[in-house]
């Protein structure tokens, strides 16, 4: 099969499709590999790399289009990139169609068969091709919420793990799925004093089981909230209701309960934030205060550590663009169904119930 790479072009955006060791792998299987010049500059791949590895180079992104018979890529399509996709030509890529009528729209005009990252699954019922992205802003969240609560940033002017003499800061994890357990472990790693809230008994018995010694854990009631956030000196938002809204457990009233210049980092903010007060911001203006309290919520985390999150989404993406590459999108898909529960649009039809249920389109 030819596989293409272009280079992402929505702004701020610095990962790539395909690593130099996907490459290599891809054409030990018999594939040739088009890569867009330049595509991987933004991660630390220079074009050496993937000749090395037996790509063609290539030098515009309409060539990638036109030659290869399946684009893999990171983010989804923008306006213009829709517009080269056809009929017969599969594109593995993160998706995100539910609220975004418009490029569904287009890739249904297209033909593309499109297969979805985000809704590939996995036997323990998880999300296979999502999870390696939470896991890296999960690690981030301690790390920027620490630069946060620096005094020059507004913050209070508290070093997580404090000194001796000096006891570490209070760091409150809200949801301890994979964003949350991440951020637990590398907070306590910097040595703050650290608590995540779970909804889910079995999550926190195995958080229990797993991280005893290492961090705190407590359910999540009103009440605990209440009673923790009014101690924290940084609080991350990492809940997920699959498929919903995230809930705003935190709310303005409870700013005012705070200690002035405490951080909270939203990384829920891509499914609308777990804090009242959250809105999306960006790497290049990443914090505001409310009520005295700085808020960190920069809805693409990942994108600040491009180069180890390109490494990580490949290592996941490998085994299922080798398999889709190998036998065909059709094959692939029948003989793995957590890879079919990926196909989100084939020859014009939606094959993905919940997005044609958030447009009101049929499937
Ligand atoms: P996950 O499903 O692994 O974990 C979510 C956890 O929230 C679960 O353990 C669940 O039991 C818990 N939860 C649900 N309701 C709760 C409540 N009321 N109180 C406490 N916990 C509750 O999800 P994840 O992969 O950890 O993702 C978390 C969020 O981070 C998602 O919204 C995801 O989209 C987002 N995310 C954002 C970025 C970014 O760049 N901002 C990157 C990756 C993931």
């Amino acid at each position: 099969m030819i596989i293409g790479c272009p280079k992402e072009i929505k702004p701020q955006e610095f990962r790539v499709g395909m690593t130099p060791n996907a490459v290599q792998e891809a054409v030990a299987h018999g594939h040739e590999v088009l890569i867009e010049t330049h595509a991987g500059a933004g991660s630390g791949f220079p074009d050496a790399d993937y000749a090395a590895a037996g790509a063609t180079l290539v030098d515009t992104a309409e060539e990638v289009f036109a030659r290869a018979e399946m684009i893999v890529k990171v983010k989804e399509p923008q306006a213009i990139e829709r517009k080269r996709l056809r009929e017969g030509q599969l594109l593995f890529t993160y998706l995100h169609l539910a609220p975004d009528c418009a490029q569904t729209t287009d890739l249904l005009e297209s033909g593309v068969t499109a297969i979805a990252y985000e809704t590939v699954t996995d036997a323990q019922g998880g999300l296979p091709l999502l999870a390696p992205m939470s896991e890296v802003a999960g690690r981030l969240s301690p790390q920027v919420g620490a630069w946060t609560l620096q005094k020059a940033n507004g913050g209070r002017g508290v070093l997580l793990g404090g000194v001796p003499g000096v006891g570490p800061a209070k760091v409150v994890v809200i949801g301890g799925g994979v964003v949350g357990t991440h951020a637990a472990r590398v907070a306590a790693g910097m040595g703050a004093d650290v608590t995540v809230l779970d909804r889910s008994l079995p999550r926190l018995r195995y958080l229990d089981d797993v991280f005893g010694g290492v961090f705190r854990n407590r359910y999540s009631s009103a009440g605990a909230l209440d009673e923790l956030l009014a101690e924290a000196d940084m609080v991350v938002g990492a809940v997920l209701i699959p498929g919903a809204a995230a809930p705003k457990l935190v709310t303005r009233d409870h700013l005012k309960t705070m200690k002035p210049g405490a951080a909270i980092v939203d990384v829920a903010i891509d499914q609308g934030g777990c804090f009242e007060t959250s809105r999306a911001t960006t790497h290049e203006d990443p914090i505001y205060e409310v009520d005295g309290v700085m808020h960190y919520c920069v809805a693409n985390m990942p994108g600040a550590v491009a180069r180890t999150s390109t490494i990580a989404l490949g290592n996941a993406t490998m085994p299922f663009l080798l398999d889709l590459a190998d036998k065909g999108w059709r094959q692939a898909c029948t003989d793995d169904p957590h890879l079919l529960n990926g196909l989100n649009t084939h020859d014009g039809q939606l094959t993905y119930f919940a997005v044609g249920k958030a447009l009101g389109i049929d499937v």
